[in-house]
Parts: structure tokens; C-alpha cells; sequence
């Protein structure tokens, strides 16, 4: 972390859809003292700094930089969402290929000027690229991490809420494993202001409905595919993630989140990235949760590192 008093540096590598709604959150924000914007297209970068420049009369006052990567010495947290996105109907996986090779020359960039800086992925396929950057990155895996599912994870948590007309911040629920079709919900572990779903809609005369709860997560896991067929892109709600993921990080506060990081042995899964809930502080990844899965949970989440592990093996 910068020695320079309260004040952080974030850059953010890839100022296209993803990028500049989230850098556009950071200035609003009021987190990070100094965003550096850097893109291969740097008259992009440079557009994205001059427009929000410009709406710094309106916020508090941040030095926003369109720069290059000797600009990142010094950063806290540096994000990296360059590469390409999804067409209608394809998947996240089918993007690996380009998205390794954009990764193998932006992460050595990074780390030939900044050791200690906190890497964020959000490129996708965002479980593998967090993976292969963690291994490019070394023996200081905790500095690597992805979003993973935090967007699936508020998805859902967006629709139970809907769903049963609670406040969505009363409803805390999980999605987890690949950040992609073989993701899974922890039903075993939602809960509703504390109590267990079942008991809570038991409670309320609600029904569990089990064949409502699929719909909501099919809606949840097919969230992307639906947006990017109306408007090409899904940007806004992945920005305000990542900040909140960056807060966690530069006000170290141990914030449970489903980003995804390397696994070692947990869940029986190792050699691969994916989200489970995990303490996110100013080191990164504090620690991946162990928690009491239900069997069929478990193995879903072991079919899902198997899908990742395979898709890595062709790479
Ligand atoms: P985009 O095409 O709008 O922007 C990508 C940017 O990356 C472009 O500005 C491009 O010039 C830049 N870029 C490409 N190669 C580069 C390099 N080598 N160095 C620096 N910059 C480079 O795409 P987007 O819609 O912003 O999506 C970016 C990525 O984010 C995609 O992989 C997409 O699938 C992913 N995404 C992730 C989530 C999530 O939940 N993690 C959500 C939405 C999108």
C-alpha cells in the first residue's frame, strides 16, 4: 500500500465498456485519490479521461491520468479490463484464447514496475485469466484476484429480493465456482436477515418453492446472454463491483465477497481460480471461506473447477 498518507492510487487497464463505467464510479466515489486510465487505443483512454475531467466540477476533486504502465509504480490496486467481450450467444470461455494472449502482455508490463500492487482481474474468461496471472505474478498469489461471481452474486440477490419483496441488502446469498454456465447457487447457506431461507419463508407462509428458486437463478446465470443480446454489453453493474471490490482492498476491510482466487486443496480443488466467499482486504485475497456445503453443493463446485481445468488444458 502507497506510502503516501490516505491517499490511493488505482490503475485500470482497459477504458472500453467495462473500464469507464468503472472508472466513472471510482471519481463519484470518492475512494481513490488518483485513477490511471491506460488502454491500447490510447486516443481512447484519452477520451474517457478528457469526458470525465470535464464532470470534476460537479464531484470532489480526484487527478485522473490517462498514462502508460511506469504510471503504476506506485498503485494500490491496479484493474485489468482489456480484451474482448462476449457476442450474443457466445460463452465466456470462448473468449480465452485472445483474452491469454492480451493477459501475457499486460501482466509482465505490470510487474516489471509494481511488486506489490493488488492485481483485480475482470477480463474474461475471468476465472482462467486470474489463474494465469496468479502463476505469472509468482509466489504472492493473495495479490491476484478476479471478480468472479460478485456480479452473479448480487444478481441474485437482486432477484430474491424481487422475488419475496425484502430489501436486497436483507438477502445475503452466493453464487459460486466458474464466473460462467457451470456456476452454482449455495442455497444450503441463503439466508433473510439472518435466517435461514427455509425458515424464513416457512415462517411467512411462502412456500420454498424449489422450482421458483431454479427460475431465479436460471435468470441469474443467463443474466449476460439476455443483456448482451439487447445492447451489446453488460457495464454498469460489473463497474460498481469492482469498486466495491477496490474499497475492500484500499480501506482494507475484510469484506466477504464471491471474487475468485487460486484454490489450493479447499473443496477438494486445487490448480485453478474460482469464487467461493472470501475475505478481501488490503492484501488481497485474506482468505477463501471454508464452508459446510451441502454434498450436492460440493460436487457441483467440483464439476465446475473440472470444466475450468479442462478448458485450461487446451489452451
Ligand atoms: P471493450 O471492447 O469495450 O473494451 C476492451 C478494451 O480493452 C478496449 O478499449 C481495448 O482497446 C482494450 N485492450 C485490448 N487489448 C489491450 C491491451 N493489450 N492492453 C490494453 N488495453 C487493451 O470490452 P468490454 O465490454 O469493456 O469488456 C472487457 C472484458 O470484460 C471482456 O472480456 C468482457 O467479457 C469482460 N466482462 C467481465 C464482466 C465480469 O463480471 N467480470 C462483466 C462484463 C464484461
Amino acid at each position: 500500500m502507497s506510502e503516501r498518507m490516505d491517499t490511493h492510487k488505482v490503475g485500470l487497464i482497459g477504458t472500453g465498456m467495462v473500464g469507464a463505467p468503472f472508472a466513472y464510479a471510482l471519481m463519484q466515489h470518492g475512494v481513490v485519490d488518483e485513477p490511471v486510465l491506460i488502454d491500447a487505443d490510447s486516443a481512447r483512454a484519452e477520451g474517457e479521461l478528457m469526458d470525465l475531467d470535464h464532470g470534476l466540477p460537479f464531484v470532489r476533486q480526484v487527478r485522473i491520468i490517462a498514462g502508460d504502465y511506469a504510471d503504476l509504480a506506485d498503485a494500490d490496486v491496479i484493474v485489468i479490463s482489456a480484451g474482448v467481450g462476449q457476442r450474443p450467444g457466445q460463452t465466456r470461455l470462448a473468449l480465452l484464447q485472445t483474452n491469454a494472449d492480451i493477459f501475457r502482455q499486460i501482466v509482465p508490463q505490470i510487474t516489471a514496475v509494481n511488486q506489490d500492487g493488488i492485481i483485480v482481474v475482470a477480463t474474461n474468461p475471468v476465472d482462467i485469466l486470474t489463474y494465469i496471472s496468479a502463476e505469472m505474478v509468482g509466489l504472492d498469489q493473495t495479490r491476484v484476484l478476479g471478480s468472479g461471481t460478485i456480479l452473479d452474486t448480487a444478481r441474485l440477490r437482486y432477484l430474491l429480493g424481487q422475488h419475496y419483496g425484502i430489501n436486497l441488502r436483507s438477502v445475503h446469498a452466493y453464487v459460486v465456482g466458474e464466473h460462467g454456465d457451470s456456476e452454482l447457487p449455495l442455497w444450503s447457506l441463503t439466508n433473510i436477515g439472518g435466517v435461514r431461507l427455509q425458515d424464513f419463508v416457512g415462517a411467512n407462509r411462502l412456500g420454498y418453492g424449489q422450482a421458483a428458486l431454479d427460475q431465479i437463478f436460471g435468470h441469474t446465470k443467463n443474466a449476460a446472454y439476455e443483456i448482451i443480446e439487447r445492447k451489446k454489453a453488460t457495464y454498469y453493474a460489473i463497474g460498481l463491483g469492482l469498486l466495491s471490490v477496490v474499497e475492500a482492498i484500499v480501506r482494507n476491510q475484510h469484506t466477504v465477497l464471491t471474487v475468485s482466487s487460486p484454490l489450493s486443496g479447499q473443496y477438494g480443488v486445487q490448480d485453478i481460480s474460482m469464487s467461493m466467499p472470501t475475505i478481501v482486504g488490503r492484501r488481497g485475497v485474506e482468505k477463501a471461506l471454508d464452508l459446510p456445503l451441502s454434498e450436492a453443493e460440493l460436487e457441483a463446485f467440483q464439476a465446475s473447477a473440472q470444466t475450468l481445468k479442462e478448458r485450461i488444458s487446451q489452451l
